[in-house]
């Protein structure tokens, strides 16, 4: 089963996810947590993409795709996509490689979101960069200030692209090439499931779990 997460940066699609994947034994693939890695691994691919996820731009199709193939293959298409599709291009080649594989998308979860809200969202995030735990200084916050709840020890960081000046082009990003996928659904005649992300995170998260527990599919 293929569930793909759309949403602006910050909507709470990682937070999402991280429920949906054990309710429904997935396998969790977020672009961003893969170039992350690949970035602190040192790769060829992590060095590629450096610039532009420091900039709040999009790392070329061409790289995302294959990066995103290959993790779709080891998650033997059991998987919610988290960033990925980001552009057009990638929504189609998406829709190819899992026809490829005898596949489909089985549900499409669009979070739906304020501007405002996002920056707040953003600029406030921390996570432990040594389980990727995810925070926010104001509305999830840790139990003990600054520090990971499931690994005391670890002090919580910022991401750098998490900074207002960055926010601000991720944003721009977002509104010039990623919105136009959910227009390519709908094109395309599939059903998108518009949520309010706006609500606090356990709603959200009902709210996603009805939508998808109403699709036969799911
Ligand atoms: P994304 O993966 O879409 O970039 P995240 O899941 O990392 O977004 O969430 C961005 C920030 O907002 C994090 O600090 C997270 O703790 C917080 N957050 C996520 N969902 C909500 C929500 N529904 N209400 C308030 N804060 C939220
Ligand atoms: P995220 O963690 O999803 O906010 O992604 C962080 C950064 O990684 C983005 O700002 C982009 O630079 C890059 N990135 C993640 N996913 C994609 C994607 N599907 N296409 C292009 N760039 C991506």
């Amino acid at each position: 089963m293929v569930i793909v997460l759309l949403g602006p940066p910050g909507a709470g699609k990682g937070t999402q996810c991280k429920r949906i994947v054990e309710k429904y034994k997935l396998v969790h693939l977020s672009s961003g947590d893969i170039l992350r890695s690949h970035r602190a691994n040192g790769t060829e691919l992590g060095k590629k993409a450096a610039e532009f996820m420091d900039s709040g731009k999009l790392v070329p199709d061409q790289l995302i795709i294959e990066m995103m193939a290959g993790a779709i293959e080891s998650a033997q298409g059991n998987c919610v996509l988290d960033g990925f599709p980001r552009t057009v291009v990638q929504a189609a080649e998406l829709d190819k490689e899992l026809l490829r594989k005898g596949q489909k998308i089985d549900a499409i979860v669009n979070l739906v979101i304020d501007d405002n809200v996002i920056e707040k969202r953003l600029t406030g995030r921390r996570s432990c960069p040594a389980c990727g735990a995810v925070y926010h200084i104001d509305t999830l916050k840790p139990k003990a200030e600054s520090f990971c709840d499931k690994c005391p020890k670890q002090e919580l960081v910022q991401r750098t692209d998490d900074k207002p000046e960055v926010v601000k082009q991720r944003l721009q990003t977002y509104h010039h090439q990623t919105a136009a996928v959910v227009g390519y659904y709908a094109e395309k005649g599939r059903q998108v499931l518009d949520i309010d992300a706006e609500k606090s995170v356990d709603e959200v998260t009902k709210l996603v779990i009805e939508k998808l527990d109403s699709l036969a599919a799911v």
